[in-house]
């Protein structure tokens, strides 16, 4: 394992070594472009994806420049390699104006070779986007659109520093999507967040589900409570209850829409799906990051994550590492914050029943999980993360137990920074 800054021509190296076939199992690995804009309008407080407030004047323009020229020269590397999406995403890639915008999304799009079940998203903030930008996507394939609308909450969304979509344009937007050709728009929400109650929250859900989207994403917000006390989470006098009690919330909202839960997305407890046809929802048809299957993710952009079947996982510092004294975009390795962003995916997993080879842990990783499991059993039976089935001894989390949940994700790392693997880490990296 390797925790020092990996070199740009190692990363393309890799990726070049990957389409000549020697990864024997490529044509079962899903790969995605995931293009990233790393600005929005604002920062919204509870927001913990890779992205500023554009505050400096020429910020985007230079944004672009790098992001293109990024995609030509790493469109050489992978010349050949068919991939099975691509994922506009960020921060928010509809702060482009519209000229930029349509550069971006064409350019990117024909650089990259996409296969016949390929599936892409872009997603877009109801307050950015336009018609214009929603007719650039679809007329370059990207088909499943996704407006973060997040809460329809005022106070909610003041707290967080954010603006309000508007109801009757957010509706427009979709259904001039839908006309266009758009195969499926999404509105994501997100919960629970400071100062949403019970009584806000079904109102979200009410209107959110009104606007005419083929989908409604709910997301969980996780490790809220390192940015908000409890106070400001229930600076309403109450808060939103357990994940439990926000699904039973978000079910009754849909009531008077046209939306139900897909069953496919029942089985993952940290996000829930409604639509209007159980066709809509294919897990295979989403960008997977950090996928429990082996996927390849070739990030682009300033600090996009990229993910070589779990073997490589690395992140795009990009200009940043400019300021650091280096001349060129800076790719980086096995850095410590990102072992650990790939452990919490890897242990959401595990609490999302998925099954998850240890092989694939230390391969991942480079430690072995089962001898991690042994070493630590006691302390595992102590603290109730290990129980036993009839076909043997399995992590046995109640995974509704969100707090139980976090207290083992905490735990694990301990043990892992802890133990021999941190040997491993080099300058630099803790
Ligand atoms: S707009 Fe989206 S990506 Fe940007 S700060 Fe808010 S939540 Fe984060």
């Amino acid at each position: 394992m390797r925790f020092d800054p990996l070199q740009k021509n190692e990363i393309l190296g890799m990726w070049k070594e990957f389409c000549r076939e020697e990864f024997p199992d490529k044509k079962h690995v899903r790969s995605y472009v995931y293009v990233h804009t790393p600005y929005c309008s604002s920062k919204c407080k509870f927001c913990m994806y890779e992205s500023e407030p554009l505050l400096k004047e020429g910020a985007l323009t230079e944004e672009k420049k790098f992001l293109l020229n990024e995609a030509l020269e790493t469109a050489e590397a992978v010349e050949g390699l068919e991939f099975d999406g691509l994922y506009f995403g960020g921060g928010t890639p509809t702060i482009y104006e519209e000229d930029d915008f349509y550069d971006v999304v064409s350019e990117v799009r024909s650089c990259f070779k996409l296969s016949g079940r390929a599936v892409s998203t872009c997603e877009m903030n109801p307050n950015s986007a336009t018609s214009g930008k929603i007719k650039t996507v679809v007329e370059h394939g990207i088909k499943r659109i996704s407006l973060g609308v997040q809460s329809l909450t005022p106070k909610v969304l003041e707290v967080a520093g954010r603006k309000e979509a508007d109801l009757m344009r957010t509706a427009e937007l979709i259904a001039f999507a839908k006309e266009c050709g758009a195969s499926v728009v999404n509105i994501d929400l997100l919960a629970p967040l400071p100062g949403e109650t019970d009584k806000t929250f079904l109102e979200t859900v009410e209107k959110a589900s009104g606007l005419g989207s083929d989908t409604v994403t709910l997301y969980c917000l996780q490790n809220l409570g390192q940015q908000y006390s409890p106070s400001e989470m229930a600076m309403s006098g109450e808060s939103l209850g357990d994940w439990d009690r926000i699904k039973e919330i978000f079910t009754s909202g849909l009531a008077g829409s046209s939306l139900e839960i897909l069953k496919e997305s029942s089985k993952l407890t940290t996000c829930l799906i409604a639509g209007n046809s159980n066709n809509l929802y294919n897990e295979d048809n989403r960008y997977e990051l950090h996928s429990r299957r082996p996927v390849a993710v070739l990030g682009l952009g300033r600090n996009s994550c990229s993910n070589l079947f779990g073997k490589v996982f690395y992140k795009n510092l990009g200009r940043s590492g400019a300021a650091q004294g280096f001349a060129a975009r800076e790719y980086v390795g096995y850095r410590k914050d990102i072992f650990e962003e790939a452990l919490d995916m890897l242990l959401l997993h595990l609490r999302d029943g998925a099954c998850l080879p240890f092989q694939y842990f230390e391969s991942v990783f480079g430690c072995d999980a089962e001898r991690f499991a042994r070493e630590n059993f006691e302390m595992l039976i102590d603290r109730g993360f290990i129980s036993f089935s009839s076909s043997g001894v399995e992590f046995g989390i109640k995974f509704a137990d969100a707090l139980k949940f976090f207290e083992l994700s905490k735990t694990i790392k301990q043990l892992i920074f802890t133990s021999k693997p941190r040997n491993l880490l080099r300058s630099g990296a803790e």
